[in-house]
């Protein structure tokens, strides 16, 4: 049954971008609208998506708790999504990162910012902006969302709400001053409702009052209940667990296609996988490396922190060039690991090549030539490369964690043996186990029948949006059976 849905995010792409929110917020939306609902995103009104726009109407003006907004109306590009941005000058007006100045901090409005965006939001679920439309859900996405499950809590007659994590380190909090400042019922100062430890908590605006939470994937959707990766709210998720789901994001299967992709010099697929050899020649010599096709070529891309595990590489690459083994990376991220990496190059000049700073193309080129693809992530939410790496017939190697261990099948002797194994993982965060695994991935690839059966069943995979859009169909009707219930 078709739905009205009210997609609110505070990045979307192709509009913006800092991560993965906006890929799903670009992605997701558009699914849902080709499984039959009615979908509106509404995000805020940047100053550099205002300047982006072709095509932008203002349809109205409204008062969203005691400040005017106004309503710009266009559509998310290369799609029939109608989109609404809420605009106002003083919140939104500036240009640059959403959430950060030019010198890395979090803007110091940030709070009133995304108050005053919460407050236009519930306005719209509630059918009091002025478009003649009222959703049957309203879909919130991470801190910044975080206010309008609880301010629609308020309301009588509201629309079902679900909210998702994304990335649970960050809460978005405030300290009392600034709870007092944005004029919030007192219900809400309450350990049980936004206040943490003396701070006000958006994000637990979302925890707390939303009829379903979801997160990215289903194995970090267990995580998260656990102080390890719980962030300080595990215990608060634990409670509601019977209303948390995890559901895998999709990839954009036209962007990350190995048969169509423009960035490749040789496209390729399940029925020309020889072809992929070529694309590894191509890549070795983008990164000043010989050409050796029979030594394995370990790729890897990405953010260079300490989440993505890049100092495990770092302690162990004198070893992974001693296998042999070759090794491109593509990433930027903290200094540190930048100039390790750069000394590491200079010993092993005809093995490693880096390169910093970020590169779409590059990353295309690295998922189509490399023959191993590293991820030890310390956490993943989700995680994109991995999926591409199989999309790509490129073996994953990961730390099984979040939606890492969800996505790879690892080669156990019986994965192999039934068909499927598509890559290799291991379990704890630790220099040694990643060796080992490497050391396992280098094994299987001199076996040629194992391998190639290996590429192929990762190929197979579906992880388009279309299958994690009928999940979240699903989980949006459970939403509006709780949402009935609590009113009725
Ligand atoms: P996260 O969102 O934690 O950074 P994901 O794996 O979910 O990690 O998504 C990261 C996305 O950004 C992927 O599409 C990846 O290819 C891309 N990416 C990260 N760093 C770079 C880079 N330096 N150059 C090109 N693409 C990059």
């Amino acid at each position: 049954m078709a739905k009205r849905i009210l997609y609110a995010s505070s990045e979307v792409y192709p509009l913006i971008k800092t991560g993965g929110l906006a890929d799903v917020s670009g992605s997701l939306p558009r699914a849902l609208q080709s499984a039959g609902h009615e979908v509106r995103v509404v995000m805020p009104a940047y100053g550099d998506v205002i300047g982006k726009l072709k095509q932008a109407y203002p349809v109205g003006r409204f008062d969203a708790g005691g400040t005017e907004v106004e309503l710009i109306e266009t559509m998310l590009p290369g799609s029939d999504v109608l989109t609404w941005l809420v605009g106002n000058k003083e919140a939104f007006g500036r240009s640059g990162n959403p959430y950060m100045s030019g010198d890395g901090n979090p803007w110091p409005d940030n709070a009133e910012r995304f108050h005053l965006f919460d407050r236009a939001v519930a306005e719209l679920a509630q059918g009091r902006a002025g478009p003649s439309w009222k959703p049957d859900l309203v879909h919130c996405n991470d801190w910044q969302t975080g206010l309008v499950p609880a301010l629609l809590s308020l309301e009588s007659n509201r629309p079902a709400t679900v909210f998702t994590i994304h990335n649970l380190a960050y809460q978005g909090l405030f300290d009392y001053d600034t709870f007092q400042k944005l004029d919030l019922p007192n219900v809400f100062w309450h350990h049980e409702t936004l206040e943490y430890y003396g701070q006000m908590s958006f994000l637990k605006g979302g925890i707390v009052y939303a009829d379903q939470l979801t997160t990215v994937s289903p194995g970090y959707a267990e995580e998260i209940q656990t102080a390890e990766f719980g962030c300080g709210v595990d215990g608060l998720l634990a409670n509601r667990s019977e209303s948390l789901t995890g559901i895998v994001n999709g990839i954009d299967t036209s962007e990350w296609n190995p048969a169509r992709d423009q960035h490749l010099v040789q496209t390729y697929s399940k029925l020309n996988l020889e072809r992929k050899l070529v694309n590894k020649t191509e890549l070795c010599k983008d990164f000043g490396l010989p050409v050796d096709t029979g030594m394995p070529l370990i790729g890897m891309v990405g953010r260079l922190v300490s989440q993505k595990g890049i100092d495990l590489v770092l302690d162990i690459l004198d070893r992974i060039v001693a296998i042999p083994a070759q090794m491109v990376i593509l990433g930027s991220g903290e200094s540190k690991f930048e100039n390790r990496l750069r000394e590491k190059v200079k010993n092993h000049s005809d093995r490693i090549s880096i390169y910093i700073g970020y590169d779409e193309a590059l990353a295309h080129r690295i998922e189509a030539g490399a023959d191993m693809f590293l991820m030890p992530s310390r956490f993943e939410p989700c995680g994109l490369n991995q999926m591409y790496s199989l999309r790509y017939g490129t073996i994953p190697i990961v730390h099984a964690v979040g939606g890492l261990a969800d996505t790879v099948v690892t080669a156990t002797p019986e994965n192999i043996q039934s068909g499927q194994a598509t890559g290799i993982a291991f379990y704890e965060p630790d220099a040694d186990e990643l060796y080992a695994a490497i050391r396992h991935a280098v094994a299987l690839y001199k076996n040629q029948a194992i391998w190639k059966q290996m590429q192929l069943t990762a190929m197979r995979q579906d992880f388009s949006w279309a299958g994690s859009a009928a999940e979240y169909s699903k989980l949006y009707y459970k939403a509006m059976d709780d949402a009935v219930m609590e009113v009725g």
